[in-house]
């Protein structure tokens, strides 16, 4: 996490214990009313319960807001209301009680003033970018001492959209390490020149290693010793010269996608708002996207809205507990797959076995660390989502399976229906692809279609979404983006793509694409929405961008149409 996101955490947490800190002398008033009120008799315990829960609250917000002295005499008069709500309100409470309001009344002795005063943070407004660029290119370094083969990778790589830095020599890639670092390191095993092994230099230099980038090797030797030297060195792949640059591509592209993973979104349910609050610190911290739900009825329209990778949920709750909130959200298909941990006190282990019988996934114990929550968290969303992609991509090139990219496109749609913007969606087939798989053999035929595929993730926003609608069929949708744009994008794929030069079996071959795509019409500022997009359903949009892709095929392949205009609603098609 970069330094100013670090400050901008660290303000808000200041922030919350000004406002918790500014709450306080309130909160102390109410509870001393209370204790005040006490009678001395069992017309006390709807007072007692309410003082309990109150104090519970303070003993643990004390302690996670820096005043812990607070929280543990909190704690001691807790306990206490704990073991008079036991039994009967006697004689013995009548003469303790008063006591008891005596010590709370010094509980505001615990209260440092003037804590946690600081100014409000800006809040960042996140740049709006409207040409369509991709996303910041990922930066690659080349080690390789052969500088010819070096800098035919390095165009290649640069093809893909990779930032590129060659280094012919160990030593001058240690000295821009300490400056700078890569997002991945691609070396060559030997240096014949300088007659150093990159596997020594790499174990011998503190600069090197530091980068902690995954590391890819290439190299002329393919024996077993010089493999697990690899592995040792933490290396995330192997490539034999000549190098299939499809395949490492292709490689490269999955790290990427691990590199590049959207952030983990939990949504914290607990009724203690400064604990909520104070967990979603946390997990923020750690670069998580984390929100606390107000009102327990509305938690479907949080989780449409929020879209949560996982819930935190508290067990007790005043008007609902835990594992019915789970129930609840357990009766709709579309949430029934996503992870549900308990956060809880709750010690008992037949009520935990009870809450995970009622939806739930896992139990953690409170309290917990801030770096075990973060752990616990961090697994299950990773193990979560590992499992939502077996089910939703394709296997062969990690895009959205035929399905899923369908619902996807019908979403933008609807959406760019709602807020005016333009959507466009765009199918390519690969040409003459029968006879690659003829003349070269299936697999040959198979790294086609993901070079094809890694070449779109790079060249293409992460906003945007891409899917395999058919064997070697794509549907990309690109939300925000006008006709000209994704003209300009989509030609820019078929010129690299053409470029590629395959190898297979010694054989050398290429292959080009062909692409049509449709855009939505939109509405201008305070103009009525499109009507004909009104009009137009999904499929229309779709058909539209398949008839352009026809268009390119019958126009002689390897070319990017776009679709004739969408018919306005009552006007005959031409
Ligand atoms: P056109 O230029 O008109 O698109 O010609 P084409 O040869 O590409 O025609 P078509 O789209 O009909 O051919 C698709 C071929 O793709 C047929 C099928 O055998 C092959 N194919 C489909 N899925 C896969 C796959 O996963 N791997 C491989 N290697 N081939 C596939
Ligand atoms: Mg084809
Ligand atoms: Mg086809």
């Amino acid at each position: 996490m970069d330094a100013s996101r670090q400050q901008d955490l660290a303000e808000q947490m200041a922030m919350l214990r000004a406002v918790y800190m500014a709450r306080l002398p309130a909160e102390l008033a109410e509870l001393q009313a209370l204790a005040g009120g006490l009678q001395g008799g069992e017309g006390d315990r709807p007072s007692l319960e309410a003082l309990y829960q109150r104090l519970h609250k303070l003993a643990g917000s004390g302690g996670t807001f820096g005043l812990a002295a607070l929280g543990a005499a909190a704690r001691v008069l807790e306990q206490r209301t704990r073991v008079w709500l036991a039994g009967a309100l006697d004689d013995g409470y009548a003469a303790a009680r008063r006591a008891f309001a005596a010590e709370l009344a010094e509980l505001v002795q615990w209260v440092v003033p003037g804590a946690g005063e600081r100014a409000t943070p800006s809040s960042a407004i996140p740049a709006a970018h409207a040409a369509h660029a991709p996303d910041e290119a990922i930066q690659v370094w080349v080690m390789e001492d052969d500088v010819a083969l070096g800098q035919q990778l390095v165009r290649q790589l640069e093809s893909f959209n990779y930032r590129v830095r060659l280094f012919a020599r160990i030593d001058e890639a240690e000295r821009a390490a300490q400056d700078e670092a890569p997002d991945m390191l691609i070396m060559d095993v030997m240096f014949e020149a300088e007659g150093r092994n990159a596997t020594q230099a790499l174990a011998d230099s503190p600069a090197l290693r530091a980068l902690g980038c995954p590391l890819l090797f290439i190299t002329s030797t393919d024996d077993f010793e010089s493999r697990v030297r690899a592995a040792r060195l933490g290396a995330v792949g192997y490539f034999l010269k000549p190098i299939d640059i499809p395949r490492l591509v292709n490689r490269m592209g999955q790290l990427v996608e691990q590199l590049s993973a959207p952030p983990q979104r939990v949504l914290v349910v607990d009724d203690d708002a400064d604990l909520a609050a104070h967990l979603c610190l946390v997990l923020r911290a750690a670069g998580m996207v984390a929100e606390v739900l107000r009102q327990p009825e509305t938690i479907m329209e949080a989780l449409a809205g929020f879209q949560p990778d996982l819930v935190l949920m508290d067990m007790h709750m005043p008007r609902y507990t835990g594992p019915e909130l789970a129930g609840v959200i357990r009766q709709h298909d579309k949430w029934t797959g996503l992870p549900i941990v308990y956060l809880s006190a709750e010690t008992d282990l037949e009520r935990q076995i009870a809450a995970m019988r009622r939806g739930g996934d896992d139990f953690i114990i409170k309290p917990v660390s801030d770096a075990q929550l973060v752990a616990a968290v961090r697994v299950r969303v990773e193990r979560a989502r590992q499992l939502a992609d077996q089910i939703n991509k394709d296997s062969l090139t990690g895009l959205l399976k035929h399905a899923s990219i369908k619902e996807v496109a019908s979403k933008e749609i609807r959406r760019a229906r709602r807020t005016g913007k333009p959507v466009t969606l765009a199918m390519l087939d690969i040409d003459h692809f029968k006879s690659v798989n003829d003349t070269y053999g299936h697999a040959a035929g198979d790294l086609v279609i993901s070079a094809l595929a890694t070449l779109l993730r790079q060249r293409l926003r992460q906003s945007d979404h891409l899917g395999r609608y058919g064997g070697e069929e794509f549907l990309v949708v690109l939300p925000e983006c006008a006709g000209v744009d994704a003209q300009r994008v989509l030609d820019d794929i078929r010129q690299r793509f053409a470029n590629l030069r395959f190898s297979y079996d010694g054989q050398n071959f290429s292959c080009t694409v062909s692409a049509g795509h449709a855009t939505s019409r939109h509405a201008g500022p305070g103009q009525e929405a499109d009507e004909a997009l009104a009009a137009a359903g999904d499929a229309d949009l779709l058909a539209a961008a398949d008839a352009a892709l026809y268009a390119a095929k019958r126009g002689g392949r390897n070319r990017v149409c776009a679709a004739a205009r969408l018919p306005a609603a009552g006007e005959v098609p031409a």
